[in-house]
């Protein structure tokens, strides 16, 4: 283990603990183990249950502007330590440093928003057709069950971490075995800011047999998982056996249609930038190139050149802009993707082959040509392939677009404002960008449809999903 890097343990009812289990940490860049992250038993969930209502009972009747003022704590002390989590992040999970950095910067102010959001989770009186005084009102749903992933090792955890505790909920989490640290440092935050015992409780463990247990507590009332479409199916489908609701943010493949009118140039430039950020572990990356014919040379060339000036290596090195792949799963889907492509007749342009040094790097990688039956087509691949394909019809472009069941992201490029629209109308996706390819921002929902999941997180809507509705008619009586 190693001194620089985080100090991994459960958080259970306002206390640190280890594990007789443990699993290792790995560097993905260098391979070295970096800690032990330790495995809760199915003791430990219990206790962490049974935290969460205690946690429930104080956090919610704390009044709003102090629980606000408490997560305002949080985020400063987030924000204070930046550099420290970035650097645990990079180290953890791979991504360069100033993404890393970045993220938690972007992750404390989404928690402000959200806290903020908290202060008008307003009800109404409604004028009522006899002598009642008829009401409603927004309560914290109560304790919630979370899972997150590996790739946003800040941003997952956090999106559920500030909803939940916004709303006035308490939640037990299990971050990533992956990416512990990066949660450990985040969870401190909140401990040292005043969050009280039981409100929010961390764990990690073996994850089909945590989120089974979770899932099947009475405790839990609210069920939210990110990650693939798979694993959400299974644990929607234990959470409907129960009657639970869920937020579902799962896996996508998104679609970018570059129209004849785009500046091809451009329009490669953005796209590039957003493929090759977190080695295109990111459930938004854009993932399918389809691409007019009348302009696809140029847009190849330019997508092409961007990818050149990626320079791949340690994200803790300067002028770094590329890490490597988070695990050593990814490393071997994204081999597989590209033999398929090739072997079904794709041309390999860039890359294609991981790299012949330490650490689990594999390069920007552009296919042209990719018929649409190859696995990278159908599948998301989660990692930084590009499969570039010609169209000249754009009503085709778009069945191709919504011919998979996923719907997460979308993005469309043309100058002409009848052609966006027939594409904001045309894509079923939950998250469109056009002429440009838009991150996640708090006061904004993001979540998918189709396959991609339901509920929201971000914006208004994000705190909705953490709050039951609750109508009372009273009639006044001497
Ligand atoms: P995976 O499907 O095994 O795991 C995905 C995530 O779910 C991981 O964080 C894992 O710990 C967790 N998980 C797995 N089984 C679980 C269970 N029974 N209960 C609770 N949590 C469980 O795959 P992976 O190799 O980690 O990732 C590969 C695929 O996952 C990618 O191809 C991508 O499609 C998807 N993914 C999506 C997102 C996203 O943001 N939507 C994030 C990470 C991974």
């Amino acid at each position: 283990m190693t001194d620089t890097y985080a100090d991994l343990g459960l958080y259970i009812g306002g206390e640190w603990s280890g594990a007789e289990r443990t699993a290792s940490v790995l560097d993905p860049a260098t391979e070295e183990v970096l800690g032990q992250v330790p495995l809760a038993t199915p003791a430990d969930l219990d206790r962490a249950l049974e935290a969460a209502v205690d946690g429930f009972a104080r956090w919610r009747a704390v009044p709003i502007a102090e629980r606000v003022a408490i997560l305002h704590d949080a985020a400063d002390r987030l924000t204070a330590r930046a550099d420290h989590v970035g650097r645990v992040m990079t180290r953890e999970q791979g991504k360069p440093f100033a993404e890393a950095r970045g993220e938690v910067l972007r992750v404390a102010n989404a928690l402000r928003w959200d806290a903020e959001d908290a202060r008008r989770a307003y009800g109404r009186i409604i004028p009522s057709a006899d002598d009642t005084v008829l009401s409603v009102r927004h309560e914290p749903i109560g304790p919630v069950a979370a899972f997150t992933p590996w790739n946003f090792p800040a941003g997952s955890p956090m999106r559920k971490i500030a909803a939940a505790l916004s709303a006035g909920c308490s939640i037990v989490i299990k971050a990533s075995e992956e990416t512990p640290g990066t949660a450990c440092e985040l969870v401190r935050c909140f401990a040292e800011a005043g969050v009280p015992a039981g409100a929010l409780n961390l764990v990690f463990g073996e994850p089909a047999e945590v989120s089974a247990h979770l899932i099947a507590s009475p405790i839990t009332r609210l069920v939210a998982f990110t990650g693939s479409i798979p694993v959400g199916k299974l644990l929607a489908a234990a959470a409907g056996a129960q009657m639970k609701p869920c937020l579902m943010e799962l896996g996508g493949h998104a679609p970018v249609i570059v129209c004849a009118d785009a500046d091809p140039v451009a329009a490669a430039r953005k796209v590039a930038a957003a493929k090759f950020v977190n080695a295109g572990q990111v459930c938004t990356s854009p993932s399918r190139l389809l691409v007019h014919q009348d302009v696809y040379d140029e847009f190849v060339a330019a997508f092409v050149a961007a990818a050149d000036r990626v320079v791949v290596g340690n994200g803790l090195d300067a002028g770094v802009t590329m890490g490597p792949m988070a695990n050593q799963r990814r490393l071997k889907a994204m081999d597989e993707f590209v033999t398929d492509a090739v072997g079904r007749g794709a041309t390999l342009v860039r890359g294609g082959e991981r790299l012949d040094r330490r650490g689990f790097f594999f390069p920007p990688t552009v296919l042209t040509g990719v018929p649409d039956d190859c696995r990278v087509m159908c599948e998301e691949p989660f990692g930084p392939i590009a499969p570039i394909v010609a169209f000249t019809d754009l009503d085709a472009a778009l069945a191709t677009a919504n011919s998979l069941p996923y719907g997460l992201a979308a993005y469309g490029f043309t100058r002409s404002s009848a052609t966006a629209e027939r594409l904001i109308r045309g894509f079923e996706a939950g998250i469109l960008s056009i002429n440009h390819c838009g991150g996640s921002v708090p006061e904004a929902p993001s979540g998918g449809v189709k396959s991609s999941g339901y509920g929201k997180e971000g914006g208004p809507e994000g705190l909705e999903g953490y709050l039951v509705t609750k109508r009372i008619s009273h009639l006044l009586v001497d």
